[in-house]
């Protein structure tokens, strides 16, 4: 079988490999980006909300064409259909996500990456206990070839098969996946372009319906549910329920099935010559499940120690375990808060968050110039059941 070398070879071109890809191969690494899919970016499987627009400048200069929407707020829909709504201009952005992956794959290659479409990582290598890179299929031509890399990054998103060829983790259960159904939705009225959240155990079951605009007319519409509550019901069924509803007179386009990963973080994100970010390594959000910024975020945290490592004693487990370290500290330490927040608020009964959201409505001040007021939250949580605030604190607080 052909071989191939390279510092660094990255399994999956999301916002996760892409972005370590761009900051391995500008450290001069040699770096591989393969990507099973023959387009990168397509077809989208997102909902495409992301933060303020500082939150991507970050990673990504921001031209306006990747801005599909502003968003100027958020609205909760409780069971019962009450509505708390709360205008914050400037909250976050629906971005377009075929064009914003494709940019930061480019920005990979203008760093001096080498990106492959259609080429899939089918297993890893392994040398004296350690990964050594990985096991390539060319899909347009069937060949098959092993690229050895120091180091092997696997940023091969919810499907995620190479954290598990490496050794550290094994299957999700079926609650740490939540499962998703979407339509583009076309002839709406996007009123104040809020971002919409729907819950309740008919709409979606241990999840939440969305509807983001896209455009002056248009919104990605869809739900996750945990498919443990939604009694044999599919994703897909529950969102046209809830489309013919929400969105009667609406055209239903682009239907987006898929899962996104809800779970509790892995406890290890690196093994001798390997590590993994964005979805794959669990950094998601588990309270939303959204994971873009995360991602990279995640990205930036590998890259650094891939340098580091490979500027000092090599890519032992042990030289990569500080990025284990690194997202412990940082996005990883919210994420475990927010696992803990996601147990408590989406086992609600439905009487519970109609009573929460109830009383959300009636709490002045509860939205400030920095968003949600904590203080004046927990007050409303308090008003409308107290034993709610101890649940709360008791499980969020636990370490
Ligand atoms: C319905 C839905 C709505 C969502 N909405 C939002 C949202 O609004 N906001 C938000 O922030 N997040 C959202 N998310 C989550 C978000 O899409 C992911 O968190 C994000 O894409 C993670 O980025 P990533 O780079 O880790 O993985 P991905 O973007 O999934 O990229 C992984 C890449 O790896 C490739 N790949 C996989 N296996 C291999 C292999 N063996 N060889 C080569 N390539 C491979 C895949 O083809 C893919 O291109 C949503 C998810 C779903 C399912």
């Amino acid at each position: 079988m052909r071989e191939e070398r390279f510092d660094v070879v990255v399994i999956g071109a999301g916002p996760a490999g892409s972005r370590t890809a761009a900051l391995t191969a500008a450290a001069g690494l040699s770096t591989l980006l393969l990507e099973k899919r023959e387009r990168v970016g397509f077809p989208v499987r997102c909902a495409e909300a992301v933060g303020p627009r500082r939150d991507i400048e970050r990673f990504l200069p921001l031209d306006d064409d990747l801005v599909s929407s502003p968003i100027d707020g958020f609205a909760l829909v409780s069971p019962a259909g009450e509505r708390f709504a709360a205008r914050m201009p400037g909250i976050g952005f629906v971005v377009d996500r075929e064009a914003f992956d494709r940019r930061l794959a480019g920005a990979a290659v203008k760093a001096g990456a080498v990106l492959r479409t259609s080429h899939q990582a089918t297993g890893l290598l392994h040398t004296d206990g350690r990964v050594a890179g990985a096991e390539v299929t060319d899909l347009a031509t069937v060949e098959r070839y092993r690229v050895t890399a120091a180091v092997t990054v696997g940023a091969d998103g919810v499907e995620c098969h190479s954290p598990r060829w490496a050794g550290l983790k094994g299957s999700y259960r079926p609650a740490e996946v939540m499962s998703c159904a979407q339509r583009l939705v076309e002839g709406i009225d996007v009123g104040e372009r809020m971002i919409e959240f729907h819950l309740g155990g008919s709409v979606a079951p241990g999840g939440y319906a969305w509807v983001f605009p896209k455009g002056p007319s248009s919104a990605n519409a869809g739900l996750g549910i945990n498919p443990l509550r939604a009694g044999g019901i599919r994703a897909i069924d529950y969102l046209e329920r809830f489309l013919s509803r929400q969105c009667p007179g609406a055209s239903r386009e682009r239907l987006v099935v898929g899962g996104t990963i809800v779970a509790r973080g892995l406890p290890r994100l690196a093994t001798g010559g390997y590590l993994a970010v964005g979805e794959a390594a669990n950094q998601n959000n588990p309270f939303s499940g959204g994971g873009i910024v995360n991602a990279l975020e995640g990205a930036d945290l590998a890259a650094g120690t891939i340098v580091e490592a490979l500027a000092g004693g090599g890519p032992t487990a042990r030289a990569l375990s500080r990025y284990t370290d690194r997202w412990n500290r940082t996005t990883g330490r919210a994420n475990k808060r927010f696992w803990r927040a996601a147990q408590f608020f989406y086992g609600l009964g439905d009487d519970a968050m109609e009573r929460v959201i109830g009383r959300m409505r009636r709490t002045p001040g509860l939205i400030g110039e920095s968003g949600v007021d904590p203080l004046r939250l927990l007050l409303a949580l308090a008003r409308s059941d107290p034993r709610l605030v101890f649940r709360l604190a008791a499980g969020i607080l636990k370490r």
